[in-house]
């Protein structure tokens, strides 16, 4: 068992570094794309073949564990877009319940949180990682128990940061990849505060994605998000 995998993640990491030359058009299906069997089996079950523009642009860098800022309007199909590398950089890494939290998808509504947690569900479900969404409504006290057995969570930033400062279980230390959704929204005045807050508590050392439908250039937005020479994408038209 624990040998068969070894020889996959092996494989999977050769196929990656290949990466570096293929250019997004020839990634007519996820096949394509080197991906463990868990989350092809993921995405077959949910019907989901052909990647979208968006997709296959930004999946041939964030697979390689390059940070990626990408642009694509709403229904573009970003979701699978930053859940896809999640789910791998984890799988390759092979996370278990006691390395804690690895990952961190944030999000500045509620609603959204719902459906990213929704699709993590679906095509992460032949993975053993556990995922908790926190967005608050409920009782602190009542997540702070789920809270620490999550590898992965999808959170607004309010939420987040208040299991950073006030719940003593919460450990941030281990976080390989941080994602931002309508990272636009998330990197807003708005959050400011809380965003600062969030992101002085992240490891340096890890893989960021910031994902919105439109373009955030904006050099001080993307050194506060704590990118690391980002490579933009962009899919307007036909994605
Ligand atoms: P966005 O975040 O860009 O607005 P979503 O991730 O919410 O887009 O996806 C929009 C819709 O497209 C969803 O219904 C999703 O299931 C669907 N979708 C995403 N990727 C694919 C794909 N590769 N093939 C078919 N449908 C897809
Ligand atoms: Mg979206």
């Amino acid at each position: 068992q624990t040998n068969i995998e070894q020889d996959e993640i092996t494989s999977l990491q050769e196929r990656t570094a290949k990466l570096a030359e293929v250019n997004w058009e020839e990634v007519e299906s996820f096949d394509k794309l080197p991906l463990s069997k868990k989350t092809r089996l993921g995405l077959r079950e949910h019907k989901f073949t052909v990647p979208t523009k968006i997709q296959r642009q930004s999946l041939i860098l964030s697979l390689r564990g390059i940070d990626v800022v990408a642009a694509a309007k709403t229904g573009s199909g970003k979701t699978l877009a930053f859940v896809i590398p999640m789910l791998e950089l984890l799988y390759i890494r092979k996370w278990t319940n006691v390395d804690g939290l690895g990952a961190i998808i944030l999000t500045p509504v509620r609603e959204l949180a719902y459906q990213i947690f929704s699709v993590l569900n679906k095509v992460g479900k032949k993975h053993e990682f556990s995922a908790g969404l926190i967005i608050g409504g409920k009782d602190l006290k009542y997540e702070w128990s789920l809270v620490h057995n999550c590898n992965i969570l999808v959170c607004t930033p309010g939420r987040l940061l208040q299991h950073m400062t006030e719940n003593p279980d919460f450990d941030t230390d281990n976080v390989q990849m941080l994602i931002l959704d309508e990272a636009d929204q998330c990197l807003s005045m708005g959050f400011a505060d809380t965003m600062n807050y969030i992101l002085e508590g992240l490891p340096q050392e890890r893989q960021t994605l910031l994902f919105s439908a439109t373009q955030t250039r904006d050099v001080k937005d993307l050194v506060r998000a704590g990118c690391h020479n980002p490579v933009f994408c962009s899919a307007h038209e036909n994605s």
